[in-house]
């Protein structure tokens, strides 16, 4: 199949640009590079099905494809924060260019939704039926609600054209391939303590995650991608394990054998307070569930940070 993966060099798409090449696909990746990195290609860019195409997703592509799967976004809240108009188009004018894209070529499309539709939830654990606790004009609404138009959208596209779509919730991700500046609390955590400086952590800590390894996610993806039973859905795909961001901060200290002091700053306005996934909807129609614990996960993960520090492949 041709598929078309927007964001395609970023964290989550550059490995599932990967996973698609393997599966003998052949790849179109765009990207504009605002926070993906070229070198995020640098295992897939001599690879003959694999195509790179510079361009911002809110550009009209025209391409023969039988797939399309949307996750051009900023997703980190530094980012989103730093780049609001733009994730706010590339969710909504990304998502209308894509959709058109899958339209006139009859293509499957993904969105790569987010469990920050939810909010800060109100019911624990978030089941998809569950409609979510926005504040549409807090600083993270660029990303929250771009992400629930940009759902509102492809559901529409169903509804009026039958178009073969699936909308999937992913929920916190990590693992190699984030950049250290991401901003987010994994990142910063292992950059820190890697560092010898002190965690920070937002607020009392108390407030919650549930963490998904890399892979674990890709697979998710790929199937969700492909499945028919996943045509018309929203499914939420992260892992179930839920921890507080101090007993993170706990996990990460033990695992990299390093004591650290704990520094507390604001949390951020509109930060969750908990957060997990309801997976059910996604092991019954993919037949999928994560299989990474964190605590393997970070393992796996580290590495990449030390490099990206020049601290050598020594855990
Ligand atoms: N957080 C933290 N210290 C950091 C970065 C994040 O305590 O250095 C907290 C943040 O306030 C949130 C949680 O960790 O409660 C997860 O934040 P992240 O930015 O990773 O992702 P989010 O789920 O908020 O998009």
């Amino acid at each position: 199949m041709k598929v078309l993966v927007t964001g395609g060099a970023g964290f989550i798409g550059s490995h599932l640009c990967e996973r698609l090449l393997s599966e003998g696909h052949t790849v179109y990746c765009l990207d504009n590079l605002c926070t993906g990195k070229a070198e995020n290609l640098e295992r897939i860019r001599d690879h003959s099905s694999f195509h790179f195409i510079l361009a911002d997703v809110c550009e009209e592509v025209n391409l023969e494809v039988d797939a399309v799967a949307h996750l051009a976004s900023p997703a980190s809240p530094v980012d989103y924060g730093r780049l609001s108009v733009e994730t706010m188009l590339a969710n909504s004018l990304g998502t209308y260019r894509t959709l058109e894209l899958a339209r006139k070529k009859g293509a499957r499309y993904l969105l790569a939704s987010t469990s920050e539709v939810y909010g800060d939830p109100q019911v624990v654990p978030q089941r998809e039926d569950y409609n979510g606790n926005v504040n549409p004009v807090g600083p993270r609404a660029c990303y929250d609600e771009s992400k629930r138009f940009a759902e509102a959208m492809v559901a529409t596209y169903r509804r009026l054209y039958g178009l073969p779509i699936v909308i999937v919730r992913i929920f916190n991700t990590y693992g190699p391939r984030m950049r250290l500046e991401d901003g987010r609390v994994i990142p910063n955590f292992l950059r820190q303590a890697m560092e010898g400086k002190p965690l920070t952590i937002y607020g009392d800590g108390t407030q919650t995650r549930s963490f998904c390894y890399i892979d674990d996610m890709v697979e998710g993806l790929y199937r969700a991608l492909w499945e028919d039973k996943a045509v018309g859905e929203v499914l939420n795909l992260g892992n179930e394990e839920e921890i507080s961001v101090l007993d993170l901060a706990r996990t990460v200290m033990e695992e990299l054998g390093l004591e650290c002091e704990l520094v507390f700053q604001p949390l951020p306005q509109d930060d969750p307070r908990r957060r997990k996934p309801d997976i059910r909807k996604a092991r019954e129609l993919l037949g999928w569930e994560p299989s990474t614990p964190l605590r393997e996960g970070l393992r796996k993960t580290v590495p990449w940070f030390r490099e990206q520090l020049g601290l050598g492949l020594k855990r």
